[in-house]
């Protein structure tokens, strides 16, 4: 009996978790009409993807990256499907001023912001380490120092809508992985702040939500070009890629997983066996 005991509670424990877990709440593309969003990282890629996403739903979407005339066809494309309204503001993410000054954009142009979503990612190599301390400097500043100054900029108009920062990352983020050590670190670096961040919020009762995204290969042109022929995975793809993105997002997640079987579950094996983690991770290689 008291063997009994000892099983039956802990998976009655887990079966009520998972229950309580699955049937939280369900997404609904409504949960998005209407609201200002800031999308970096928006002329193509997952970005790209996520603009339209929010279009169709009806929402206003403010969008940035470098090329004008890519950001001008996205903003085109996003009225035609049926965005609230849309919108651009080009310059590059090496620049702090320029983050916050697509911030202050939203407060002009939207009256104030419901979901930030910080996407853009600066160009590194595939391949070792080569010790360039110059490169890891510019992508820190480009992949994580913008991310904090749009962050910082926009909490006061967060605060008041009790609105929404999502945080686009990988399992990159997660765990070592080989040939994108600057990248790596980047992502790093996100989880680390934006973790701390999220627990300092519940300690002063702000309601903004931070959703991590931990993506593994997704099929964007960039990551294909450095990747499809060294990795032995197939691409997930970036428009269902950035719907799971919105979803978590509107359902306020703390991470999100996609997909779920090449991050997720990997990633269980973290803490109790590290060392097969990592020979998994670089068995995907050829
Ligand atoms: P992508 O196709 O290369 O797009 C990157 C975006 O960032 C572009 O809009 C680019 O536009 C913009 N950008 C680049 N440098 C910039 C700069 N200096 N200032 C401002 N904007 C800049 O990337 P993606 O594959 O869609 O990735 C999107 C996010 O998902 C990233 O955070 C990435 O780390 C993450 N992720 C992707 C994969 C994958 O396999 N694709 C896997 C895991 C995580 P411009 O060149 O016009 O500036």
């Amino acid at each position: 009996m008291g063997r009994l005991q000892k099983i039956l509670i802990p998976l009655l424990g887990l079966v009520l978790a998972f229950w309580f877990y699955s049937a939280r709440d369900t997404f609904k593309p409504e949960m998005l009409r209407g609201k200002r969003v800031i999308v970096t990282g928006a002329s193509t890629g997952i970005g790209e993807q996520i603009a339209y996403h929010l279009a169709r739903m009806g929402a206003h979407v403010l969008i940035t990256a470098r090329t004008e005339a890519k950001l001008q066809n996205v903003v085109r494309r996003c009225l035609e499907l049926g965005a609230a309204s849309a919108r651009f503001v080009s310059g590059t993410m090496e620049d702090t001023d320029f983050a916050q000054h697509v911030v202050r954009e939203a407060q002009t142009s939207l009256g104030g912001l419901d979901m930030l979503i910080l996407n853009h990612v600066g160009a590194s190599y595939f391949g070792f380490f080569d010790g360039d301390v110059e490169h890891v400097r510019k992508l820190l500043e480009i992949n994580f120092l913008s991310y904090v100054a749009m962050t910082t900029s926009a909490l006061p108009m967060l605060k008041e809508s009790e609105g929404s920062i999502v945080v686009v990352s990988s399992m990159a983020g997660k765990v070592g992985f080989p040939f994108t050590v600057p990248y790596s670190a980047t992502k790093f670096a996100l989880d680390g702040f934006f973790s701390s961040l999220r627990q300092e919020f519940a300690l002063q009762s702000i309601n903004v939500s931070i959703t991590l995204c931990i993506l593994g290969f997704i099929d964007t042109e960039r990551a294909v070009r450095a990747a499809a022929e060294v990795l032995r995975e197939r691409p997930a793809p970036r428009d269902e890629c950035a719907l799971e993105i919105l979803k978590g997002a509107a359902l306020r997640r703390r991470e999100l997983y996609y997909r779920y079987s090449s991050t997720r579950l990997p990633l269980l094996l973290r803490d109790c066996a590290a060392e097969l983690l990592d020979y998994l991770v670089r068995s995907r290689y050829r």
